[in-house]
Order: C-alpha cells, then sequence, then structure tokens
C-alpha cells in the first residue's frame, strides 16, 4: 500500500507553483528527480559525542544516507562504533589525519559534529580534502568565520549544509505550506522561546573559546533560525537585553539569558527568549490576520506537537535526523531544493544575526541587518 502510493506520488509532475498545496510526504518526493533515487550518500561522521550518538541511531533508517567513516580523537570510540556499525579500518581517521579522506573513494561527505569553536577549522580541511561538508549548528562562532567556511567550500567547489533537522520536520513544513497558501494571512506576530537550565559548568557549552558565546550559540539560534522559516522573510534589524544572574557559571562572553525581538520587511516583528537558566522553553507562537499557529515542543527532538486556528498539527514523526541527512543526499548528490535552504549562506545568516544581537547588547542601540 504504502509503496504503491509512493509509486504514484513519484508519477506526479509538480511545478513550483503547486508545492505549496502540496503535503511534506508530496513535497519531499517531488523534489526527488526520479531516476537518481537509488544513489546513497556515504558519510564520514566527525566527533563521536552525544549529537553524533543520536545522528548515528537516526541513519540506520536512512533510505539514502549511511555511515562509511569515522573521525575521532578518542581510540576506544573508534573501535566499538567500529564495531557497532561495520566501518572497515583504512575509513576511520583522527583530528591529525582526516585531510586523507581526500584520498578515500568510499567517502563522499564529512559530518562535522564537534564544538562551535572548532567548526570553522575542521570544514575548511573537510572542504579542502574535496568533500562535501554537513556541519553542526552554529556553523560557527561568528560571521567572519562563516563567511570563510562558505567561501572555502566554493573555492573547492564541494557544498556546504548545515545540520538544520527542522527543516525536514514535518509539522514544521506543514507550517510552512499553510504560510505560503497565505492560510494565516498577512503575517503579524513571531513568539520564539528557546532555552533549558544547564548543568556541569565543566562542560564545552561554557567555554568561550570552544562555545563562541553561551545559550545563544546553542538554543537561542532556534528562536533565530526559527523566526525566519516560520515568518518566511529575514529580519532587518534587532534590538536585545541580556540578564545574567550567575558570574561565575558564566563568564564574560557566555550569555545566560538574552530576550531580543527582530523587525521583518513586510511589517511582522518577533519577542524571542533565549537562555541556559530556565525549563520548559521550547514554543513558538505566530499570528497573522487570518489565524495563528502554536508549537510546543518546537524544535526538540519531537514529536512535535501543536495547533493552528484550523485544528492539531497532525503530521506523522519521524526521527528528525533520519529525514535530515535523506534529505540531505538528496540535495547532495541530485541537487534537489529543499522547501528551507540548509546550505552554508543560510548558517550565515543566523550568524549575521547573533553577531548582532550581541552588538544590541553590549551597546543597547537596534542594530540595523542586511543579510
Ligand atoms: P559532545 O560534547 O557530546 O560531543 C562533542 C564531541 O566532539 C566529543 O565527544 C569529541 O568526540 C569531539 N571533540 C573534539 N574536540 C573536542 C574538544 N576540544 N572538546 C570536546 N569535544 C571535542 O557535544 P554534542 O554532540 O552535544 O555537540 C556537538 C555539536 O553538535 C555542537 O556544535 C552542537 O551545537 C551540535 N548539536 C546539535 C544538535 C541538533 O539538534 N542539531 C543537538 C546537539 C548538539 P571524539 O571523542 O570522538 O573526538
Amino acid at each position: 500500500m504504502r509503496n504503491s502510493r509512493r509509486n504514484f506520488l513519484q508519477q506526479l509532475a509538480v511545478s513550483a507553483a503547486a508545492m505549496p498545496f502540496l503535503t511534506f510526504e508530496q513535497q519531499a518526493l517531488a523534489l526527488v528527480p526520479q531516476n537518481r533515487q537509488d544513489r546513497v550518500l556515504r558519510v564520514a561522521l566527525m566527533g563521536l559525542g552525544g549529537y553524533a550518538t543520536r545522528v548515528a541511531e537516526a541513519m540506520q533508517s536512512c533510505k539514502r544516507a549511511k555511515i562509511t567513516g569515522l573521525i575521532s580523537g578518542t581510540p576506544a570510540k573508534i573501535k566499538e562504533w567500529r564495531a557497532k556499525y561495520r566501518i572497515p579500518e583504512k575509513n576511520c581517521y583522527n583530528y591529525e589525519t582526516f585531510d586523507q579522506v581526500k584520498d578515500n573513494p568510499d567517502i563522499d561527505a564529512v559530518y562535522v559534529i564537534t564544538p562551535n569553536g572548532l567548526h570553522h577549522d575542521q570544514v575548511i580541511r573537510v572542504a579542502r580534502a574535496g568533500k562535501h561538508v554537513i556541519c553542526e549548528k552554529p556553523m560557527a562562532i561568528n560571521a567572519r568565520e562563516g563567511q570563510e567556511m562558505v567561501d572555502a567550500c566554493r573555492d573547492a567547489g564541494v557544498k556546504l549544509l548545515v545540520g538544520y533537522r527542522m527543516h525536514f520536520e514535518p509539522n514544521t513544513l506543514e507550517v510552512i505550506r499553510m504560510r505560503n497558501a497565505g492560510e494565516f494571512g498577512k503575517i503579524m506576530f513571531f513568539q520564539g522561546l528557546s532555552g533549558f537550565k544547564i548543568g556541569d559548568p565543566t562542560q564545552w557549552r561554557l567555554d568561550k573559546t570552544l562555545a563562541g558565546g553561551g545559550a545563544m550559540m546553542d538554543i537561542g539560534i532556534y528562536s533565530i533560525n526559527g523566526s525566519r522559516y516560520m515568518v518566511g522573510e529575514d529580519p532587518i534589524w534587532v534590538t536585545a537585553q541580556e540578564t545574567k544572574t550567575d558570574e561565575v557559571k558564566f563568564k564574560a562572553g557566555v550569555d545566560e539569558t538574552i530576550q531580543f525581538q527582530l523587525g521583518f520587511p513586510g511589517g511582522a516583528v518577533a519577542s524571542c527568549l533565549s537562555t541556559y537558566n530556565m525549563n520548559y522553553l521550547d514554543r513558538f507562537f505566530m499570528t497573522g490576520e487570518k489565524g495563528f499557529v502554536e508549537m510546543q515542543p518546537s524544535t526538540g527532538y519531537g514529536p512535535i506537537k501543536g495547533r493552528t486556528h484550523q485544528g492539531v498539527l497532525a503530521q506523522p514523526h519521524v526521527m528528525h535526523q533520519t529525514l535530515q541527512m535523506d534529505g540531505m543526499a538528496g540535495i547532495i548528490l541530485d541537487g534537489s531544493q529543499p522547501v528551507v535552504p540548509v546550505d552554508g549562506l543560510e548558517g550565515l545568516k543566523d550568524l549575521k544575526i547573533i553577531d548582532a544581537i550581541y552588538a544590541a547588547c553590549a551597546t543597547g542601540q537596534r542594530q540595523e541587518l542586511s543579510l
């Protein structure tokens, strides 16, 4: 039944104008040229920590992406992961040797899942080794670094994608479809609340060099990125205010709590919160002249839940990273276009907004944005 539906959908010739009216599954399939759907993206994972563990598990359900290599600074992890995912020794590297992926025909792309402050150098080395790069968010720790990464990947002729898993999430895509179809009317207001209470004070997420900042880099970015894909525009100004209750845990340059506001060219405004000091904050709300949507959880690992003025959001839950990696395989192997971009320029836009938020906190001045 599922296969026949799939076959039927694959026959559809869908024009771009019709895309907003299709379901998530129809959109995803319509974007992949039929004769190329059998190629598989062979991926080396770099940095075998908490999130890579989740990605690796989710990739076991991928149809178009598989793990063929490992890059780690911890030999014991390589041993364990090699056995678990059946990776040959010749496809395993450490941080000193991974430039040699250049000569490895079993690896098409490297997925960088290390602390934020390392992404810039690692992505540029992968690009120079001639492999496509998928890089976790935040793509880098500031826009200057991000621009250098975009330039390096362009010069090397490889693709740079950012691990924005929500761009492939079915309920999120349903909201975007509704917005594109005009079902909310003119968008007036977005609210994004992103935060959690962070534990261990010695972790890299609270180290300015490795994290690049604090909550904004790690979790606030979901409200930044989310405001853009929910409103469907890039902001043109930002204001921001920082509060800090613990100067020991959150040292200079490591933000604890920031509230920020964004203005969009169509007249919508956004009000957002980013924090490492409050729980139960994973919520989006958006209202337009004809309707509203609220999502909670909005960007966690799901299932994403929410409702609109028309009723409950009821798209099926699939592990986000499974959808992401199959979607990214289509982008890299087939040149397919995702509904919401996930390329380096998309990552760079968020970094420019983060730079502006930090500047607004430091100066108290509204910052104009040109994305
Ligand atoms: P972890 O600390 O769990 O893992 C990071 C791994 O990076 C380590 O296990 C280690 O792997 C490697 N590493 C290399 N150098 C260092 C270093 N100097 N200090 C610490 N680790 C190092 O972090 P996460 O997996 O949670 O986060 C990694 C990246 O993924 C971050 O950019 C984060 O923002 C992003 N992330 C994205 C999520 C999403 O939903 N998209 C969710 C969670 C994180 P090894 O021992 O193999 O070298």
